[in-house]
């Protein structure tokens, strides 16, 4: 039987890896798109009558050298107000999703926010008492580009719409956000790196580590069929810029056949990218 929610583990040297669903939404076809005539990406995705179609986001945990990080927690309950129309009625948490691969929110250390549009950081507040927002980890940091901060604190009406202000103001405030200006390491093997395109300043986790290496790319590559070069969608801020940097990015990760993870591929899970072109699916399906 089809698991209901896919989910994908692997080793990369001495760390464990688990891409799992952490929630889900809807989303214009159109958008999600670019410029790709409808004909043609209705063929790859099933759309509503309002030309929506229903994506995942995929959540990521790296497990080892007593580390436990996330990843793209995912779209929770706190949304743009002019977006709410498309949020998923069937939405499954990040507290189930991370139930769904045994991981107890407690154990979480760190917490890498690729970027601060509402469906890749919303997963980590719920709501409580008198509506306060509060956070689903006790202990974990949450590690955030300085420059997409204050870009999601700034930008103009046409660029905020993918940002939940109440989320922002809550993780700019929260004392266990760190800040930082460009890459990082979080550990032996666990690079964080810094793109341009989609949003000024997005960043991403890669494990390498026993020859084997993995990247969860976010949005920079959200759906499978982005992969094409020349793929940018209209939630990305600087299209050119993405396509560039993306070009380059994929270049790479073709010649070395990394295993890389997405933020919103709506069959698999996981890649592995081939040197010959393509990708041979890992999960789901
Ligand atoms: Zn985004």
């Amino acid at each position: 039987m089809k698991d209901a929610r896919p989910k994908y583990q692997f080793a990369i040297g001495s760390f464990v890896v688990d891409i799992f669903q952490a929630g889900s939404f809807l989303v214009d076809g159109g958008a999600l798109f670019g410029g790709v005539p409808p004909e043609v990406w209705t063929a790859w995705m099933e759309a509503d009558s309002r030309g929506r179609v229903r994506i995942p986001c995929w959540g990521c945990v790296v497990r080892g050298e007593g580390k436990c990080i996330l990843t793209e927690p995912g779209v929770g309950e706190i949304w743009p107000e002019a977006l709410l129309e498309y949020a998923d009625p069937e939405i499954v948490s990040l507290r189930v999703g991370l139930g769904d691969i045994g991981i107890p929110v407690e154990a979480v250390t760190d917490v890498v926010l690729t970027h601060l549009h509402y469906d890749h950081c919303g997963g980590v507040c719920e709501r409580g008492e008198r509506g306060r927002l509060i956070d689903l980890f006790p202990e974990a940091h949450y590690h955030v580009q300085e420059w997409e901060m204050s870009y999601a604190r700034s930008a103009g009406p046409w660029e905020k719409e993918g940002y939940a202000e109440e989320l922002v103001g809550f993780l700019a405030a929260h004392p266990r956000t760190c800040s930082w200006n460009g890459p990082f390491l979080l550990g032996e093997g666990l690079s964080v790196h810094v793109g341009q395109g989609h949003t000024p300043c997005l960043q991403w986790l890669e494990v390498r580590s026993g020859g084997k290496a993995f990247a969860h790319i976010s949005d920079i590559v959200p759906t499978q069929w982005h992969l094409a070069y020349h793929l940018a969608s209209a939630f990305d801020a600087y299209p050119g810029d993405l396509c560039r940097f993306k070009t380059k990015l994929l270049k790479r990760a073709f010649r070395e056949g990394l295993t890389i993870s997405w933020a919103h591929d709506p069959l698999y899970p996981a890649v592995r990218l081939r040197p010959e072109g393509g990708f041979e699916a890992l999960g789901g399906g």
